[in-house]
């Protein structure tokens, strides 16, 4: 059973495990977990956890536990999936612009591999033939996602094969004899609108027709959740409803069960993530009242890197006076986190909270400034258990050699 963390839980995890320091809570996953599969219940569907958000191993065994497959998108990746306990076919490899040693690495590790460019269709054909099945990602040209830096499916992309090529795939599997046993398509991230994941799979019906072996279709991602209290979440039971009548009805003219498969790294685990930072300076100026916190965007890049909104809320203070608030970080660069941003009043020493950073936080966090990397959190049932210690000063010193 899901419950929220409470303030005062938020509160002890700081106190014990000091800030900045990502939470994150295991309950959530497992609620967004069983949103999906209940949503497809009615078609053998298969969710493959996109770890690029977050891949704390715990976090990958969690899902692996609640019984999600892993999609990976660098050998690293995989090699933590592996980790983590996951069998190679519960794992999907999808690299962009890798170099073919890495596929051919995948490709002994047993893993699926999903294959997105031209050159590569015809190295691994000719390597490998029809002993060694692959998946490929199709363009389909499909203008989708929150933001131009997250849309993946439109003209000027690097991903996918597009499907004007088609003619070209056919030439590669038919010279080669490869096995494709699925396409792929991930058109963006934050898609709100159900009939964006209707369009794909029309333009993947039509694509597959030309390929008769068939296994799954694999619609990626694109789930939205919301960042904002007035903000929709994708409607996954009318998604599962609808995508699950249209591949049945496809089903039949094709003459084949056909699996689908999906790549959620957001929906599954944004909202699951606390990011706790203290409130260092409040400064004054003639324009402003700056909260200055202990972090910056070396620890939640998504807010200067997307324009992403995160919500914050004054867990010291919930009750205090609302003011407003330009919210930053300590690096020597622009760091906004937030502008005039309404807040329960903050005092210096005050903890704030960011919600729903569990995804992109953390994984996209480095040490620019010489800053050190958070602690991460998991809360599982009530307890507070540490999965990755706070940076240290030696950490950044690895891997330096001093020559003068
Ligand atoms: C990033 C990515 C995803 C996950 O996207 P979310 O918006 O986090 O759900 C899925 N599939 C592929 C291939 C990706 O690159």
């Amino acid at each position: 059973m899901y419950e929220p963390i409470t303030n005062q839980q938020l509160i002890s995890v700081a106190e014990e495990f000091g800030t900045p320091v990502y939470v994150y809570h295991a309950e959530k996953i497992a609620q967004q977990y069983n949103k999906l599969t209940q949503a497809f219940k009615d078609h053998p569907t298969r969710f493959f956890y996109a770890c690029k958000a977050l891949t704390n191993i715990n976090i990958l065994k969690y899902l692996k536990q609640l019984g999600a497959d892993l999609d990976c998108v660098s050998i690293n990746e995989v090699k933590l999936g592996l980790k983590a306990g996951f069998s190679p076919k519960q794992i999907l490899f999808t690299p962009n612009c890798v170099d073919f040693n890495e596929i051919t690495e995948a490709q002994a590790l047993g893993v699926n591999i999903n294959i997105d460019n031209i050159s590569i269709l015809e190295r691994f054909g000719n390597k490998f033939g029809a002993s060694y099945p692959v998946c490929i990602r199709i363009n389909p040209h499909i203008e989708a996602g929150g933001n131009y830096k997250i849309s993946t499916g439109h003209i000027d992309s690097k991903f996918g094969i597009s499907i004007h090529q088609l003619r070209h795939m056919e030439r590669i599997v038919k010279t080669t004899g490869l096995h494709v046993q699925g396409l792929h398509m991930h058109t963006g991230s934050e898609i709100k609108d159900v009939n964006v994941f209707l369009r794909s799979l029309e333009v993947m019906f039509s694509v597959a027709s030309h390929f008769d072996s068939l296994e799954f279709l694999d619609l990626g991602s694109g789930f939205k959740v919301p960042y904002k209290d007035d903000e929709p979440e994708t409607d996954v039971q009318t998604l599962g409803l609808k995508l699950t009548e249209a591949v049945k009805a496809f089903e039949i003219e094709y003459g084949r069960n056909l699996e689908i498969w999906f790549e959620p790294g957001k929906y599954l685990v944004s909202e699951c993530g606390s990011f706790i930072v203290k409130a260092n300076v409040i400064k004054q100026t003639t324009a402003t009242v700056f909260v200055g916190v202990n972090s910056g965007f070396n620890h939640l890049i998504r807010p200067m890197f997307y324009d992403a909104y995160h919500k914050i809320s004054n867990i010291s203070n919930p009750n205090g006076a609302e003011r407003i608030y330009t919210v930053v970080g300590n690096i020597c660069e622009t760091d906004t986190f937030a502008w005039d941003r309404v807040l329960n009043e903050v005092r210096e020493g005050d903890y704030l909270v960011f919600h729903n950073a569990g995804a992109y936080g953390f994984e996209m966090s480095s040490n620019f400034n010489s800053r050190l990397k958070p602690a991460e959190v998991l809360f599982s049932e009530g307890h507070a258990y540490l999965i990755r210690e706070r940076d240290e000063f030696e950490d950044l010193m690895r891997n330096q050699l001093e020559v003068l």
